[in-house]
């Protein structure tokens, strides 16, 4: 039964996105549109005010016929229970509910406990701490949450596994930790809508000035989405900025403070009238936006169907294959290939496999004649020989040279290889024991292995791409013989790989850990580095087309 609802739920709602996803103009063109998402930090769970402020922005965009999303602390939710506030969780629960930490800003913060440890404890860490609160927001709310997005500033790159692990696929915040020319983008193997910069506004929450300022604003980004064919605009706030004078968490855990909960204060608060107006402004602003043509208000939920990863969506072709090497060669960083993106890390999964495939000792199952006559569709054609042994290496010929290949998602890898080498020339067979060994390893970890043995040396993964991106070129530029001949160089040396994607993910430096509630003086280079090493993973997301 549950199975059947869950079809039939995400078949509506399937329904209701490709319905809306793009306007039609009278002639029947398809024209960008701005998907516009307002989400709301509900996290003050000290100040009861704060718990009506959620309340009744829900039943304003209730009131309006759209949907917003509520990225909710675990606290906040346990609150909502034990304050009997039935009344704001059934308010909230006719929106979209996302998750946004168990306690949010007492320490040790995220980037606090995770400063030191490595990629494995650090998940576990992550998992432990804040596994409980959106296992509460499950039970509470009756649905797994749609988006996270980290307290403050304290984002690690950990936080993506564990993620993953709970079923949570998009990462919905801002922040400069990471981040890819201001759109949407893949990290982790999760969608992130972080780093939007020139795609988020707010309005301000003083009156009508802020209002008419806001709307001005809302129209310059609008405008310049579209022109960008159009996608995601964030709008965010918290519940609480309606009532508050200062946030809770300053009030109590600045600069590294963390008082009992017997000795927390509230913080100061707005005035009913303040507070009033600025739900009285906010509604026309919400208004104003949703009722611009070519805006379309979408929740966290949604934007993962706007943004599908094709990479993972059927077989690859040879001139892909060449196009991998080639630019991994140069450059170990994700590649766009029409209307799909790989990452550095795929595109590594990808090559190996075909070394592997192409060694020839398997089965292959053929979609296309190869030779005119010889072989029909579907044949199956046993491909013996190897190395040096020309027709060993017929399926080249035909286009997919991934027919068989599932792309499988890893992640970057949880440390450097101190020593490895960087020079050499090894015979075809010991790439293809190396391919080997490196598709085991990494299907075992679930990530890019820190060395790959080649002839029983290290060598670094950004290395062993580039080499395999020369070794892959060779094999798609050649023809099967007579113009078919091909001709294996006998020995393939070790390239060294330029690894660029890491400069996505910002270097660990002051300004990075602003956030007020950090101890003085917080810093993370450690931590930093394994989100670079985790840009193999990151890729530009694509948004559909009409
Ligand atoms: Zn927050």
């Amino acid at each position: 039964m549950r199975k059947i609802l869950c079809t039939l739920t995400s078949l509506f709602i399937c329904t209701v996105l490709f319905v809306n996803l793009f306007a039609e103009t009278a002639e029947g063109d398809k024209q960008p549109v701005a998907h516009v998402s307002f989400w709301f930090d509900t996290e003050d769970y000290i100040l009861p005010a704060a718990d009506d402020a959620a309340k009744r922005l829900a039943e304003i965009f209730t009131e309006q016929g759209v949907r917003a999303t509520f990225k909710i602390v675990g606290e906040k939710a346990r609150v909502f229970r034990d304050r009997g506030r039935d009344d704001v969780i059934l308010a909230l629960s006719k929106h979209d509910i996302g998750y946004h930490a168990e306690y949010h800003s007492i320490h040790p913060t995220p980037a606090e406990y995770e400063q030191q440890l490595g990629w494995d404890e650090g998940v576990k860490a992550f998992m432990r701490r804040e596994g409980r609160g959106q296992r509460d927001l499950r039970k509470i709310f009756g649905v797994v949450p749609s988006c996270y997005g980290q307290a403050g500033g304290s984002w690690v790159p950990q936080s993506y596994a564990a993620l993953r692990n709970w079923g949570i696929l998009l990462y919905l915040d801002e922040t400069s930790h990471v981040g890819l020319g201001g759109k949407p983008f893949w990290y982790c193997g999760v969608l992130n809508a972080v780093h939007l910069s020139g795609r988020v506004t707010r309005m301000g929450l003083g009156g009508e000035e802020d209002f008419k300022r806001g709307c001005q604003r809302f129209g310059e980004v609008h405008k310049r989405v579209l022109e960008e064919g159009g996608g995601l605009i964030s709008i965010y706030y918290h519940p609480c900025e309606w009532v508050h004078r200062q946030f809770w968490d300053g009030v109590n855990f600045a600069r590294g403070a963390n008082p009992p909960r017997e000795e927390w204060k509230l913080p100061p608060q707005k005035s009913p009238e303040e507070t009033e107006r600025a739900f009285k402004y906010f509604a026309k602003y919400l208004e104003y936006v949703r009722t611009r043509p070519t805006v379309q208000i979408v929740t966290a939920r949604e934007i993962g169907a706007l943004y599908p990863d094709r990479a993972y969506q059927g077989p690859f072709t040879r001139d892909d294959l060449l196009q991998m090497g080639k630019h991994i060669q140069k450059e170990v960083t994700f590649l766009r290939l029409g209307d799909r993106t790989v990452s550095a890390a795929e595109m590594l999964y990808l090559l190996a496999k075909a070394v592997v495939l192409f060694d020839g000792e398997r089965q292959m199952k053929f979609r296309h004649p190869i030779v005119e006559g010889s072989l029909r569709e579907g044949a199956t054609l046993s491909i013996g020989g190897g190395f040096g042994q020309e027709e060993g290496l017929l399926f080249f010929e035909t286009g997919d040279f991934s027919e068989g290949i599932e792309l499988k998602f890893l992640y970057g890898p949880s440390g450097t290889w101190s020593e490895t080498i960087q020079e050499g020339t090894f015979p075809w067979k010991r790439w293809v024991e190396a391919c080997r060994d490196f598709l085991e390893e990494a299907e075992d970890l679930g990530r890019i292995p820190a060395a790959i043995w080649v002839a029983g040396k290290p060598v670094a993964p950004q290395d062993f791409a580039a080499s395999l991106g020369g070794i892959a070129r060779k094999l798609a530029n050649t023809r099967l013989f007579p113009e078919r001949s091909f001709v294996f160089a006998k020995e393939f040396p070790i390239e060294r790989g330029n690894f660029t994607a890491g400069k996505y993910v910002s270097e660990d430096r002051p300004g990075l850990w602003g956030w007020v509630i950090f101890p003085p003086d917080f810093r993370a280079p450690k931590m930093m580095e394994l989100g670079k090493l985790q840009a193999w993973t990151i890729k530009p997301a694509i948004l559909l087309e009409p």
